[in-house]
C-alpha cells in the first residue's frame, strides 16, 4: 500500500509543483533505481510541506501509480500514527497489514490490485505498508520513500531490505537537497520581489504610482492570483472614504463589516508585527478572530479566491492601510518566508504611502499659500490703486495751496510738511504697485535686449546730485562695447536705480561707490559695491522681504519703504537671474545681479 485515497478532505490536489527541475530529477532516479534494481511495482518520494502535509514528489511505477500519486499531499501525522505500529528495518518501517485498522482499509491507499500468494508466510498483502521515513540531521521528519509491489510476490527478505536501505539513505539526501534548494529559491524569489518594490514603489510620489509599480513585483513575486492594497484615510479610519486599489484595476467592493476587520485585523497585526494568512486549511493567526475569519474566508469563496496573506502596512505606530495577496485552490500554502517578507514590504510600502501624503499635503499647502500670495497681490494692487487717485487731487490742491501767498509762516511750513508725507505717500503706492506687478505670474514679461552700460548711466546721471551733496566718490565701470542683457527695460532700470541708490543713501559722507557691469559667458552682471554701513548677518537673511528695514538705527535714519530690493528680488527671479548680496556690517556691501545675456538685435 503506497498512499491514501482522495475522498480525504485533507488531501490535496491537484499537485503543487514548487521544486526545481534538477530536484525533481534526482528524486525521479532514485524512485526508478527502487522499481527497476531492487525488485518492486511501484516507488514514491514526497517531502514535507511547510503547512505540515507531505506532497509526492516523484513516482516510479506503472502509469496508474503515477497518475494516482504525482503530487498528492496528506499530513504528515497519519504517517507517523502508522510509523508507530511498525517493524524496525533500519531505515525502513513495515507495518504489515494485519496490524492495519481494520476500518480504515478501504480508505487507504493506493491499493494495488493483486491476490497474495496462496499460502506462502511471507507473501506480500495488496495493504501492506513499507516506507523509509526521512530524517534530518536534527531528527525532523523531512520526508519519506514509500515502496510497494514487490515483483516477486513478496515481503522483502534480508538481502532486499539492504539494498533498500541504500535506496532510502540516498533519498534522504536528495529529498533534503532539494527542500534546500527550494528554500533558496524562495529566499531569492522573495528577495527580488522586494527589492523591486524599494526601488521602483518606494520612489514614488503619488499613491496610484505606488500601486501600480509594485503589481507587478508583488503578484509574481508572491505567485499571487491577485492581490488589492487599501489605505486608511489620514485619520486613520479605514472608513469608506478610505481607498482601495486592486492589481487588475477592478473595483473591490468590501462591505463595512470587512472593512473593519481589515481595520483592526491591521492594528493588530502590525502592532505584533505579523503577516496573517487566512485560509481553510490553517488556524487563523492572533490578529483575527474566528469569526472574523470565516467571513472573510466566505467572501473570498464568494470571488474565487481560496486564502490570502494580509499584511499591515505602517510606517513608526502610524498603520496606514493593509495589503492583500490572494490564491486559488490548488496554488500552494503560504509559506513563513512569504509572510515575513510580505511584512518588510508593509514597512516599506507604509514609508511610501506616507511619504505620498506628505507631499500631496505639501502640494495642497503649496496652493492654499500661492492662493493666499495671489490674493494678497490683488489686495494691495486694488488698495494702491483706491489710495493713488484721492492721493493724486490732495497733491494737485497742495500745490495750489502753497502757490497761494495767502500762506505765511506756521502755515506754509505745515503745507511743506504735508507736501512732504504725501510725496512719500506717493512713493510707497508706487512702490506696491510696482511689486504687485512683478510678483504676478500671470504678468508676463516682454523681452528685449537691453544695454546694461546705457541703464548704467542713465541711473548714475539721476543719483550724482544726491551722491555729489555727500562727496561720494561714484566710480562706474563700464566696457568699452554695450552689454546686453534680455529682458524688460523698465524693469532692468529700475534693478539698477534701486541698487545704486541704496549704495548712495547707505554710504556715509566721502565714501565710495563702485559700479560695474560685465559679460561673464552667458550671462551679464552687474555689480554695485559700497563703503557704506553694511548689514548685519541676520538682517541679511531677511533682506528682500517686503516692508523689511535693517534693525540697524543708522540705516532706519535714512528714509526708505523696504520695498526696493523685494521687487529686485522679484525682478530677477522672474528674469530667470540671481542675486548675491555681500555684505559686513560696518564695513560696506555689494550687490551683485546675474542675468541672461542677449545677442544684441541685428
Ligand atoms: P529701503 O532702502 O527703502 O528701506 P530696501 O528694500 O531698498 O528698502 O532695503 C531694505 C533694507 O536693506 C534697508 O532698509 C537697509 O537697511 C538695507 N540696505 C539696502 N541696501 C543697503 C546698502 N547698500 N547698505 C546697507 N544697507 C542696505
Amino acid at each position: 500500500m503506497t498512499r491514501d485515497t482522495p475522498q480525504d478532505p485533507s488531501v490535496t490536489s491537484p499537485p503543487a509543483s514548487w521544486s526545481d527541475a534538477p530536484s525533481r530529477d534526482a528524486l525521479q532516479l532514485i524512485a526508478e533505481g527502487v522499481t527497476q534494481l531492487a525488485g518492486f511495482g511501484v516507488a514514491a518520494i514526497s517531502a514535507v510541506r511547510e503547512d505540515g502535509k507531505m506532497e509526492v514528489m516523484a513516482v516510479a511505477g506503472s502509469d496508474a501509480a503515477r497518475e494516482q500519486l504525482q503530487g498528492r499531499r496528506t499530513p504528515v501525522d497519519r504517517l507517523s500514527r502508522e510509523l508507530e505500529k511498525a517493524d524496525d528495518w533500519g531505515l525502513l518501517r513495515f507495518v504489515p497489514h494485519e496490524r492495519l485498522d481494520e476500518s480504515a482499509g478501504q480508505d487507504w491507499g493506493w491499493v494495488p490490485d493483486i491476490e497474495p500468494i496462496d499460502g506462502a508466510e511471507d507473501a506480500w498483502h495488496p495493504l501492506d505498508l513499507l516506507v523509509a521515513p526521512l530524517y534530518d540531521d536534527d531528527g525532523d521528519l523531512r520526508g519519506s520513500l514509500a515502496i510497494d509491489l514487490p515483483v516477486d510476490g513478496r515481503r522483502p527478505g534480508q538481502a532486499q531490505r539492504t539494498v533498500l536501505n541504500q535506496y532510502a539513505e540516498q533519498a534522504r539526501r536528495a529529498v533534503l537537497v532539494a527542500l534546500e534548494r527550494e528554500r533558496l529559491a524562495e529566499r531569492v524569489r522573495m528577495a527580488d520581489a522586494a527589492r523591486r518594490i524599494v526601488r521602483t514603489a518606494t520612489a514614488q510620489l503619488s499613491l496610484d504610482r505606488i500601486v501600480a509599480d509594485s503589481r507587478e513585483a508583488l503578484v509574481e513575486g508572491f505567485r499571487a492570483a491577485g492581490m488589492w492594497l487599501q489605505t486608511f484615510d489620514r485619520d486613520g479610519h479605514g472608513s469608506a472614504r478610505g481607498e482601495i486599489y486592486s492589481s487588475d484595476g477592478s473595483h473591490i467592493h468590501l462591505t463595512p463589516e470587512l472593512i473593519t476587520i481589515a481595520e483592526v485585523s491591521a492594528r493588530a497585526a502590525w502592532e505584533r508585527q505579523q503577516a496573517t494568512v487566512v485560509s481553510p486549511h490553517r488556524e487563523f493567526g492572533p490578529a483575527i478572530t474566528a469569526e472574523q475569519g470565516e467571513l472573510v474566508l466566505a467572501y473570498l469563496n464568494e470571488i474565487g479566491v481560496e486564502s490570502l496573506l494580509f499584511t499591515p502596512l505602517g510606517a513608526g505606530p502610524e498603520v496606514l492601510g493593509n495589503l492583500v495577496l490572494t490564491r486559488a485552490a490548488g496554488a500552494p500554502e503560504w509559506t513563513e518566508a512569504e509572510a515575513a517578507t510580505a511584512l518588510d514590504i508593509g514597512h516599506d510600502l507604509g514609508r511610501a504611502i506616507l511619504n505620498a501624503r506628505i507631499f500631496e499635503r505639501e502640494h495642497e499647502l503649496v496652493e492654499e499659500l500661492q492662493e493666499l500670495d495671489a490674493y494678497k497681490g490683488q489686495l494691495i494692487a486694488t488698495v494702491a490703486h483706491e489710495l493713488k487717485n484721492p492721493l493724486t487731487s490732495v497733491m494737485g490742491h497742495l500745490e495750489m495751496l502753497e502757490s497761494s501767498p495767502d500762506f505765511t509762516g506756521h502755515a506754509r511750513s505745515s503745507l511743506q510738511a504735508m507736501d512732504r508725507g504725501a510725496r512719500r505717500m506717493v512713493r510707497v503706492i508706487d512702490d506696491l504697485l510696482l511689486l504687485s506687478k512683478v510678483a504676478d505670474p500671470d504678468e508676463s514679461i516682454i523681452s528685449a535686449p537691453v544695454d546694461l552700460r546705457r541703464v548704467v548711466d542713465d541711473v548714475v546721471d539721476l543719483t550724482l546730485v544726491a551722491a555729489e551733496q555727500k562727496k561720494l566718490d561714484v566710480v562706474v565701470d563700464l566696457p568699452g562695447e554695450p552689454v546686453f542683457a534680455l529682458g524688460d527695460h523698465d524693469e532692468i532700470d529700475r534693478v539698477a536705480a534701486n541698487l545704486v541708490s541704496n549704495a548712495v543713501k547707505y554710504t556715509p559722507a566721502s565714501g565710495a561707490v563702485r559700479i560695474g557691469v560685465e559679460r561673464v559667458g552667458n550671462d551679464v552682471l552687474l555689480s554695485v559695491a559700497d563703503e557704506g554701513i553694511g548689514i548685519s548677518s541676520d538682517d541679511l537673511l531677511q533682506l528682500g522681504t517686503e516692508f523689511f528695514r535693517s534693525s540697524n538705527p543708522e540705516a532706519v535714519a535714512q528714509p526708505g519703504t523696504g520695498l526696493g530690493l523685494a521687487i529686485v528680488r522679484r525682478i530677477v527671479d522672474r528674469h530667470g537671474g540671481q542675486l548675491e548680496i555681500e555684505s559686513e556690517l560696518g564695513s560696506g556691501s555689494t550687490f551683485r545681479v546675474w542675468l541672461p545675456a542677449a545677442e544684441p538685435e541685428s
